[in-house]
């Protein structure tokens, strides 16, 4: 065996060969890849198989696309042929008005990805599927491409390619101990010996954690049984002469797809079981857990109405083996938090069809810092310090049961919750607080007119509407009050705190004591990696003179990966996290001043504290410090409390704010005065395929600055025409809001890509952002919005439809 390599992946599933050959793709030779068994004998020799295009978002459409390319490829290989039944298409049923919604919806999102869905009705899926009965059936979304693989030989033939290439792989050789070195290389002890490398790939399946444990990280991903039967051959089949189109059930919990002249039948059950939590036996290789039909009876009752033929089918074998889960339900493929020069493509539970898509963008990472999507849907850092195998568990279970039931919008299921908490929590849910879940934390996303408030299930605006314009309303006349827990703050300080921050910033970043400061740092590409507020705050009693770094509530450990990663061996700073430690109440309105003003001793006039200054100062005897800063386009002051003070400041505000009529408001009130103000939200509109000019956000680039990173690679971006520009709409509907990856139409063809939709409830506008074709992007261009299988006009408006000229923030 090799001593010495520059990547080792660990685990030889569908996961570690597509990472490998992929590797050897982006120009990565040296390579290898260690197997503690065969290659495929974890979960992927057993698997189902099936290869599907679909996909939550964009860019989980456009890894499987890549998959399916792949495998084609693969199969048509003239040397060696693999087994792809290709193209067999395949049908996601669909019983209620609001599933086919969705599908309308998915469809939108995919055709921006190149990728043809198409909806049909009940009769139509009986025509392309004869074997199934139409009952309490509407309709179902039609895949072109479905079909299924075969597992050993597509993983046999990625090695043989990546070999080919010069890699290496090496069988039978379990990795048993990892240990970094100082300088950030990794030494890797297996029964076979040692072997050094820059960088390792945890791809180990259900055994993630046991190499986890190798490098001191416990990643959130759970294992569940998983059965499915094949059956003798079928005359019906046979009879048909074509191969059945495969099945997704999302209203009895299975999936059929052909297997020779018979069916394979997949169960989702309710009564399903969690599998390895107690530790894995070392000998379950190519193994799988006992058979238990009983456990999926529920299931089999609705597929045998669905499928009457299934009835006089005798079942062949029974297949019961793990598969594992996140806290989301998608993987987790990219950096290992807190960990350098160590990725991970683990959780997999549809790893078959998305597996080459998944090994592909790991691969980029690794190789050049970013892949050609916006990852973070995959992101291993999306989640935080509070996600554990024990969540994920129950998370697993919660999402196993509703494996083909889609979240709806503002649909937030109750498995593994309250997370994250603040000693608000408990007093918002006695104001009847609806809460949303962000990076585990309980956020208050509106408050219910009364306890058994539950609006339905929709993509159509639901009956929170009117609650939310009212929330707005208080905003605008007088005054609200709402708690943003979760919001990241890093303290940065040191003597070079500046100059590291001024690199890492592509615009001008204030550094005036009391003064704050908006802006964006981009990746080595020129693109958008974050947006931050920095807030100098001056030294005091409390603590030096510091930085405050404010960054999306999600974004912890992205931002502070980030921030490490560009920090230089030499340079005197320190950054330290207080995300967990501080909560923010948000005091927004006119009348917010006067509320400060009567539970704080400070002169708090525009004089003396303007829009954008941060401050230390006591609510009441609660310490805290304020930041005049505004999301929601009135005059607004955040006010930070450490968590031991919070409910005291609470009532101090409260009490202050009763005689100008404030009332709590929530993070979907937040959302729509937002957007009527042209602020942009990570991840939805500030995404790493866009640079910040594409973004709109020159004024906050100064490409006259000595350095910053990504300056170069944004000069070069910008001597050729941007791809695509960030614009605001206004949509001419009022039953719905437009929702991220729907596509922008023209003659057939989509010319741009909604990133985020609301209703402007102070301008009364259905209100969109899109990325769009440059020459669709003047203002007043109509333009054609597919919405959930409609087509609506759109017209480019102006960003910030109220209050343009910003005279409500700096009164
Ligand atoms: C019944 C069933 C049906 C399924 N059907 C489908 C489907 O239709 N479509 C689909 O897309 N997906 C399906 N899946 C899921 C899919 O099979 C998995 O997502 C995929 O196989 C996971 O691949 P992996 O490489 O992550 O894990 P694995 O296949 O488990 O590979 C991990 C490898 O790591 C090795 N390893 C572990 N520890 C070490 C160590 N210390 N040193 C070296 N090597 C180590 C293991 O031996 C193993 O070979 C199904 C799963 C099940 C259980």
């Amino acid at each position: 065996m090799k001593t010495r390599t520059k990547v080792v992946v660990i685990g030889g599933g569908i996961a570690g060969c597509s990472t490998l050959y992929h590797l050897t793709q982006e120009g990565w030779s040296d390579v290898v890849l260690l197997e503690r068994n065969d290659l495929t004998s974890g979960t992927t020799w057993h698997s189902a198989a099936q290869v599907t295009n679909f996909g939550m978002n964009q860019t989980m459409v456009g890894l499987k696309t890549h998959s399916i390319n792949l495998y084609k490829e693969l199969a048509d290989d003239p040397n060696h042929p693999i087994n792809y039944n290709h193209g067999d298409g395949g049908i996601r049923l669909a019983n209620t008005k609001e599933q086919i919604q969705g599908y309308h919806h998915f469809a939108s999102m995919a055709r921006g990805m190149d990728v043809d869905f198409e909806v049909i009705d009940a009769k139509e899926c009986q025509r392309r599927h004869p074997l199934i009965s139409t009952d309490n059936l509407i309709g179902g979304l039609w895949d072109p491409l479905d079909g299924d693989i075969d597992p050993y030989q597509l993983c046999h033939s990625l090695c043989r390619r990546a070999r080919q290439a010069g890699a290496e792989v090496y069988t039978n050789t379990p990795v048993i101990a990892l240990e970094q070195y100082q300088d950030g290389t990794w030494k890797v002890t297996t029964k076979s010996g040692d072997i050094d490398c820059d960088v390792i790939v945890n791809a180990c399946g259900y055994r993630v954690n046991e190499v986890g444990a190798m490098m001191g990280v416990h990643h959130p991903v759970a294992s569940m049984e998983h059965q499915y039967f094949l059956t003798e051959d079928i005359p019906e089949i046979i009879d048909a002469g074509h191969r059945m189109p495969l099945l997704r059930c999302p209203i009895s919990d299975y999936y059929c797809r052909q297997d020779k002249d018979g069916l394979l039948l997949g169960f989702y059950e309710q009564n399903c079981k969690p599998w390895g939590m107690d530790g894995i036996d070392p000998n379950f290789v190519n193994a799988l857990c006992p058979d238990d039909l009983e456990r999926v009876t529920d299931v089999l009752d609705g597929a045998f109405a669905r499928m009457p033929v299934l009835m006089n089918a005798g079942i062949r074998s029974i297949i019961n083996g793990p598969i594992t889960y996140t806290i989301d339900g998608a993987p987790l493929v990219g950096k290992i938090p807190g960990k350098e020069n160590a990725f991970c493509i683990i959780g997999l539970r549809a790893g078959l069809g998305e597996g080459g898509g998944h090994g592909w963008l790991l691969a980029q990472q690794i190789v050049h810092g970013e892949a050609c999507y916006d990852t973070w849907c995959l992101d291993p850092r999306r989640f935080t310090a509070h996600a554990n195998v024990e969540m994920t568990s129950l998370k697993a279970i919660e999402d196993y049961q509703n494996e083909f039931r889609f979240h709806f919008p503002h649909e937030h299921r109750p498995a593994a919750r309250p997370a994250k908490t603040t000693p608000l929590t408990p007093v918002m849910a006695n104001k009847n607080a609806e809460f949303t879940v962000i990076n585990g934390w309980e956020r208050v996303e509106y408050i219910k007119p009364s306890k058994d408030f539950h609006p339905s299930l929709s993509f159509h605006f639901d009956e929170a509407f009117d609650v939310v314009a009212n929330e707005v309303k208080n905003v605008q006349n007088n005054v609200g009050l709402t708690e943003v827990n979760g919001f990241n703050r890093f303290e940065i300080t040191g003597s070079d705190a500046n100059s590291f921050v001024d690199r890492m910033f592509c615009g001008n970043i204030t550094q005036k004591s009391g003064r704050v400061g908006l802006g964006y740092l981009l990746n080595d590409f020129g693109m958008i990696k974050s947006e931050a507020t920095i807030s100098n705050i001056p030294a005091s009693d409390r603590g030096q003179k510091r930085m405050w770094y404010g960054s999306a509530a999600a974004s912890e450990f992205h931002d502070m990966d980030w921030l490490n990663q560009n920090l230089k061996d030499d340079e005197d700073v320190a950054i330290k996290s207080l995300t967990n430690d501080q909560t923010i109440l948000l005091l927004a309105g006119p009348k917010a001043r006067e509320v400060l003003s009567k539970c704080s001793r400070e002169d708090w006039s525009k004089e003396s504290f303007p829009w954008l200054s941060v401050r230390e100062c006591f609510i009441g005897f609660s310490p805290a410090t304020v930041i005049s800063v505004s999301f929601s386009g009135e005059l607004a002051y955040e006010v930070h409390v450490p968590n031991e003070s919070l409910y005291a400041a609470y009532l101090e505000l409260t009490e202050a704010g009763e005689e100008f009529g404030m009332k709590l408001f929530g993070s979907r009130a937040v959302e729509s005065m937002r957007m009527e103000k042209g602020f942009l939200g990570w991840k939805s509109d500030l995404i790493t395929e866009f640079d910040p000019f594409e973004t709109g956000l020159d004024r906050f680039v100064n490409l006259k600055k000595d350095n910053f990173i990504g300056k170069e690679a944004l000069k070069n971006r910008i001597k050729k025409s941007p791809n695509q520009k960030l614009v605001c709409l206004k949509v001419a509907c009022k039953h719905a809001p437009a929702y991220g990856g729907a596509s922008l139409m023209e003659d057939g063809n989509v010319i741009g890509t909604i990133t985020s939709g609301e209703w402007g409830h102070r301008v009364n506008l259905n209100l969109a952002y899109a990325f769009v074709n440059p020459e669709k992007s003047k203002i007043g261009t109509q333009l054609n919005l597919d919405l959930l299988g409609e087509l609506i006009s759109a017209e480019v408006i102006p960003f910030s439809p109220y209050d343009e000229s910003y005279s409500r923030i700096l009164v």
